[in-house]
């Protein structure tokens, strides 16, 4: 298994909350770093040499990467291809906004060979939409909905968010059950977290909004897992819900799982051959890094990372059980725990498994390849109490 992320880093404008690695009024440089982009394909691809694994999942993120037109995914697509190549029946994703998108570039998406869409709705309150700074209406949300269908996206994800300050419980149902109408494969549903320096924050402290009520959205993570259930979606992740196994996003159940995948673009992270890297966030200088990259370098290795860190054993079987804990379907497959460290995981963490165990926030499960360990029901709901074990 091996996946490509490539990170596209503009945004129309900014919203409050946002803390990602975007920049907004930087259109114009697009092009080149679209052009950097597949420098830096090409210089990895040479490196991993012929016997490269081809990707198994391509996925676009951002940012906000249908700001591309069709013309320049497709060149990121072919890129990829002609480095590391694309397995037949890969996973290609790529997240778009409402307000960014049409039928006809749509159209060129998926003629392009996108076949996954995963689309920032976030809310259908006009009142919400503006406190968050989405620079899309609730009919430019609709809109996107049905062109997506209209366009052949067979596999349509949703994102959004709840906890806003001042967001009622029946105001969150209202959003939640108007997704369900235009029944996605997939639901992305997030907690609001107020990142520090955002907007966002600096209204809250000064007291133009409400502080976000954390037993409030404890209640609505609660009833999402509910009304969710009862639409017939399994929850898979701890945000993440699916109509069924074959709908759940390949590409993040890699990150999850661990597998190896390269991230590609300013501020993308890559995993693989025991190196974690991360690159640049900011885009002149990562186009600048590419078009100077003059010495060799190992595979995963690339001239704009910024950060590199060798990951000794330990630490490796730590994320693999931190990350894949957050399977809540699956969890950590004992037997892939032990074909990829030659360990048995419940002698490597016999402690951290007995401790979480007595809290009752992690069990058993039999699956066809044996047991897994997963997050019980009441873990799911202080996941972070039991990752804490795994850091
Ligand atoms: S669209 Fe997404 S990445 Fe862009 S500013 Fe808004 S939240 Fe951030």
């Amino acid at each position: 298994m091996f996946s490509v992320y490539i990170h596209v880093p503009f945004c129309a404008r900014r919203c409050q909350y946002c803390d990602f690695i975007t920049y907004a009024g930087m259109l114009d440089l697009l092009p080149a770093y679209v052009n950097a982009a597949a420098g830096e394909l090409s210089r990895l691809g040479i490196a991993a040499g012929k016997g490269a694994a081809p990707a198994d999942t391509v996925y676009f993120g951002g940012g906000t990467p249908s700001l591309m037109n069709a013309r320049q995914v497709g060149f990121l697509l072919d890129a990829t291809s002609r480095t590391f190549g694309i397995e037949p029946g890969a996973e290609i994703s790529l997240e778009a906004n409402p307000g960014t998108l049409n039928l006809e570039k749509l159209e060129g998406f998926r003629a392009g060979g996108v076949n996954r869409l995963s689309l920032g709705i976030q809310s259908f309150s006009e009142a919400e939409l503006a406190l968050l700074g989405r620079s899309h209406s609730r009919l430019e949300a609709e809109e996107s909905i049905r062109w997506a269908r209209q366009a052949g996206f067979e596999q349509i994800s949703l994102d959004l968010i709840f906890g806003l300050p001042g967001q009622s419980l029946d105001a969150w149902r209202k959003t939640l059950l108007e997704a369900l109408q235009y029944y996605p494969q997939h639901l992305s549903v997030y907690s609001l977290i107020v990142e520090e320096g955002t907007p966002l924050e600096k209204q809250i402290a000064n007291g133009r909004l409400p502080k976000p009520d954390d037993d409030q959205a404890a209640d609505m993570y609660e009833l999402t897992q509910q009304l969710l259930a009862e639409a017939g979606y399994t929850q898979y992740e701890i945000s993440n819900w699916a109509l069924n196994e074959g709908c759940e996003s390949r590409h993040n159940k890699a990150y999850w799982k661990t597998t190896p995948y390269l991230g590609i673009g300013a501020g993308a992270h890559s995993f693989a051959r025991a190196w974690r890297t991360e690159n640049v966030p900011g885009i002149a200088e990562y186009c600048a890094r590419i078009a100077n990259w003059s010495e060799d370098l190992a595979f995963p290795l690339s001239a704009a990372n910024s950060q590199r860190t060798e990951l000794d054993l330990r630490t490796q079987m730590q994320e693999c059980m931190l990350l894949g804990l957050r399977l809540t379907r699956e969890g950590v497959s004992l037997a892939e725990f032990s074909r990829r460290f030659g360990l048995d995981a419940r002698e490597v963490f016999a402690v951290e498994i007995r401790r979480l165990q007595q809290r009752q926030l992690i069990e058993f499960a039999q699956f066809p390849d044996g047991p897994h360990i997963r997050l019980t029901r009441k873990g799911i709901i202080v996941g972070n109490q039991a990752f804490m074990e795994f850091v």
